[in-house]
């Protein structure tokens, strides 16, 4: 369930790169605060078909899995593109590593 997308909403294209996806409601254990998360950043050969992917939530236990069932809706806040595969899930791995991804989102940005 992709919610409206803001104004500087990225282009989507079926080539290799990493996404980062902001939840409109945060996700998590209301019982264990400090768990809920607000992003979900992945890296795919093709953005466009992984995103494809989680707007019909086939395949993945993930955080999209989860909002989708919730009814929570989501947005491609950004997306990166490499020239590789390897180059994105690379790039996935130090983001994913480096955290912070409320200071690299647009959305946030934006109510900020
Ligand atoms: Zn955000």
């Amino acid at each position: 369930m992709t919610a409206s997308a803001p104004a500087t909403a990225p282009e989507i294209k079926y080539a290799p790169g990493v996404y980062t996806i902001h939840f409109c409601t945060p996700i998590g254990d209301p019982n264990r605060p400090r768990a809920f998360a607000r992003h979900y950043v992945g890296a795919a050969k093709s953005v466009g078909y992984r995103i494809d992917q989680h707007n019909r939530s086939a395949g993945f236990g993930n955080l999209i899995h989860i909002a989708n069932a919730r009814g929570i809706p989501w947005i491609v806040a950004s997306v990166t593109y490499t020239d590789t595969a390897s180059a994105a899930f690379a790039l996935e791995k130090r983001l994913k590593h480096n955290g912070h991804h409320a200071d690299r989102c647009p959305i946030c940005k934006e109510r900020t």
